[in-house]
């Protein structure tokens, strides 16, 4: 079967490996679409930490059951999505139904290889059958749905005032999870064409421009009072900094970015405030299923988020056109061809 490996940062290669077979408790996958997220980008870039080469990338992804392990009720032929976090089952975590900060978490195309290929063996607990949806709307579940857990994490509704930070495919998830939500979302980002697409696509309650004074727009969109939720997508530690007086007083920040460095804050900012701060990491089934109703109602669109897609067969060539900044990517989706 055909493989794009990662080989060594910025290097692709096409392999031609043995299509694997299931055993007990696992699951073939025919691989249909991939979705491409910042994480493959950064894999690729060599600037992923905890990453190691070479690595078949890829764990947005959706498919068909070509065939299963002894005993799997699964139904070959189904179309399925892949929870690309494969949790132990066993630790504090897990037992406390987080399996998505499991303390031994795999994740696909990050710590064992993904599906950057034609066909993915997995645990047959990382599919999840679904109907009604085409594959890539399937393949772009993953990342809506670590937007949906951050806006679950912060217990949002219509009392408040949102402000997400980076317009970049997690953070126009958020937002449009937010949104659902009954809240009143501004979204920060430091291009204006981005702040543009967010304002036409989603019909934003205010943008800001994050190189611009930041809380005096922000006081004029509030009366004052500031966003009552800060979500970070940005993966910018001043911008993180910033956020803690950004904040309405009893206000509620999440941080949804990793950063490799430190984040300070003043206490005192933190505690007039009363703020609560969250950490939000990948997500649970319960917020993939939120993603596939909210698809499904069409209360979420994929379509303004998948700004580029191309066959598997020219991956190598379009995925290096997508590394760089000015070919306006938000979200890529590969099809198998
Ligand atoms: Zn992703
Ligand atoms: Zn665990």
């Amino acid at each position: 079967m055909r493989t794009i490996v990662c080989v060594e940062p910025g290097v692709l290669e096409k392999h031609e490996l043995d299509k694997p077979v299931p055993k007990a408790g696992e699951v073939v996958v025919k691989i249909k679409s991939i979705g491409i997220c910042g994480t493959d980008i950064h894999a690729f870039g060599g600037n992923q930490p905890f990453f190691s080469y070479p690595r078949v990338l890829g764990h947005e992804l959706s498919g068909i059951i070509e065939s299963v392990g002894e005993g799997s009720q699964l139904p070959v032929g189904q179309s399925v999505y892949i929870i690309p976090y494969l949790s132990c089952g066993e630790c504090i975590a897990c037992r406390n139904g987080k399996p998505n900060c499991c303390t031994d978490i795999n994740v696909l195309g990050v710590h064992r290889d993904g599906g950057m290929c034609e066909y993915l063996c997995v645990p047959e607990t990382a599919v999840v059958k679904s109907e009604g949806l085409d594959f890539n709307d399937l393949a772009v579940i993953e990342c809506l749905a670590i937007g949906a857990h951050a806006v679950r994490r912060a217990n949002i509704s219509e009392q408040d005032t949102v402000l997400v930070l980076g317009a970049g495919p997690i953070g126009i998830g958020a937002l449009q999870f937010a949104q659902v939500a009954g809240a009143k979302v501004l979204i920060s980002d430091v291009k204006e064409d981005k702040l543009k697409f967010c304002q036409e696509k989603y019909n934003v309650a205010g943008t800001v421009n994050a190189l611009g004074d930041v809380e005096a727009q922000l006081a004029e969109l509030t009366q004052g009072e500031f966003p009552t939720v800060i979500i970070d997508c940005t993966g910018n530690v001043s911008a993180m900094k910033a956020a803690f007086t950004q904040l309405a007083h009893g206000g509620t920040i999440v941080f949804v970015s990793v950063v490799k460095g430190e984040i300070s804050f003043t206490d005192t900012e933190f505690h007039k405030r009363e703020t609560t701060l969250l950490g939000s990491r990948n997500a649970t089934l319960q917020d993939f299923e939120h993603v596939v109703a909210c698809l499904k109602s069409g209360q979420v669109s994929s379509q303004a988020l998948v700004t580029h897609t191309a066959k598997f067969s020219d991956l190598i060539e379009s995925f290096q056109t997508w590394v760089k900044p000015e070919s306006g990517v938000i979200k890529a989706v590969v099809e198998m061809d």
